[in-house]
C-alpha cells in the first residue's frame, strides 16, 4: 500500500496579514474534500501565530521554513529556536532548501544539525536534497543527491528518519516553470529510497519522499503518481489558492 500523501505549501518570504486570510479561507472552505491527504502550509515566521489560530480546528497543519541549528536558547540575534516553533503549533520544518543552501551560505554540515535541532525540539524535519542544472547535465545527479542525503544520515543516524520527510527538488524546476518529468522524478525518489535501505529496509519503505520543482495543477497527478513519490512541496502555486486546492484534489484522487 502506498504511503499517504503529503501536500506541503512553501509560501517563500510572501504573505501579508490580508492576502494570508484570504488564501487560508479558502484553503480551510474546502479541505474536507481531502480527507486522504496531510495538508501543509508554511508560512514566514512572523505569521505563525496568526495563520496558527486560523487553522485551529481544520485539518491543515502548519509548518515552518527554517529554525536556528541551536539546540538552547542564547545570543543568537536575528534566529528563531525549534522550541519555539513548536510552541506555535508547527509539527514539520523545512530543512535545507536550495535557497538555503545557494543564498544563506548552508552547507551540508549546517543542515545535518539543522536536522538535528529540529527533531531535539519535536518538530519533523523536511530535509530538500537536490541538483542543479549543471550536475544533472555532468551525470551527478545520483551522487549530488548521495553526499546530501549522507550527510545526514552520518550526524544523525538512520533511526532519525523515522520521523522525517525528504522533498526531492531540483534546483533547476524550483521557481522556474521547468518541472523535473514525472520518469525524472521517479527515478531520483527510487535513488533516494534504494539508499535509504541500505540501512533500513522498512523505514525505507515508510518514509515519504514529496517531489518539489514547479508542481502545478496541471502536473500534479503525474508527478505524485509515481510508486515512490508521495507528495509534493509546492512553492508559487501554493499562493493561489484554487491551484493548490487543484494539487492537492490530485493527491486525494491518487489515494482513492
Ligand atoms: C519550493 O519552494 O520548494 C518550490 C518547489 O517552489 P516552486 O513550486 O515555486 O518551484
Amino acid at each position: 500500500m502506498k504511503r499517504r500523501y503529503l501536500v506541503a505549501g512553501n509560501w517563500k518570504m510572501h504573505g501579508s496579514l490580508s492576502a494570508n486570510a484570504a488564501l487560508l479561507d479558502a484553503l480551510c472552505a474546502r479541505a474536507a474534500e481531502f480527507p486522504a491527504v496531510e495538508l501543509l502550509v508554511c508560512p514566514p515566521a512572523v505569521y505563525l501565530e496568526s495563520v496558527q489560530r486560523r487553522l485551529a480546528g481544520t485539518p491543515w497543519q502548519l509548518g515552518a521554513q527554517n529554525l536556528s541549528e541551536q539546540t538552547e536558547p542564547g545570543a543568537h540575534t536575528g534566529e528563531i529556536l525549534g522550541r519555539m516553533l513548536a510552541e506555535f503549533g508547527c509539527r514539520y520544518v523545512i530543512v535545507g532548501h536550495s535557497e538555503r543552501r545557494a543564498l544563506y551560505g548552508e552547507d551540508d554540515a549546517r543542515v545535518a544539525r539543522k536536522f538535528a535541532a529540529a527533531q531535539h525540539s519535536g518538530l519533523r524535519p523536511i530535509l530538500c536534497v537536490g541538483e542543479t542544472l549543471e550536475q544533472r547535465e555532468a551525470g551527478q545527479t545520483e551522487a549530488v543527491l548521495a553526499r546530501q542525503l549522507d550527510a545526514v544520515l552520518a550526524h544523525c543516524g538512520i533511526a532519525a528518519f523515522e520521523r522525517a520527510v525528504i522533498a526531492y527538488e531540483p534546483v533547476w524546476a524550483i521557481g522556474t516553470g521547468r518541472n523535473a518529468t514525472p520518469e525524472q522524478a521517479q527515478a531520483a525518489h527510487a535513488f533516494l529510497r534504494g539508499r535509504l535501505a541500505e540501512k533500513d529496509a522498512k523505514l525505507s519503505n515508510s518514509i515519504r519522499l514529496l517531489y518539489g520543482g514547479s508542481v502545478k495543477a496541471d502536473n500534479a497527478q503525474a508527478l505524485f503518481a509515481g510508486a515512490d513519490v508521495d507528495g509534493g512541496l509546492v512553492g508559487g502555486a501554493s499562493l493561489k489558492a484554487d491551484e493548490f486546492l487543484a494539487i492537492c484534489a490530485a493527491a486525494q484522487r491518487l489515494s482513492e
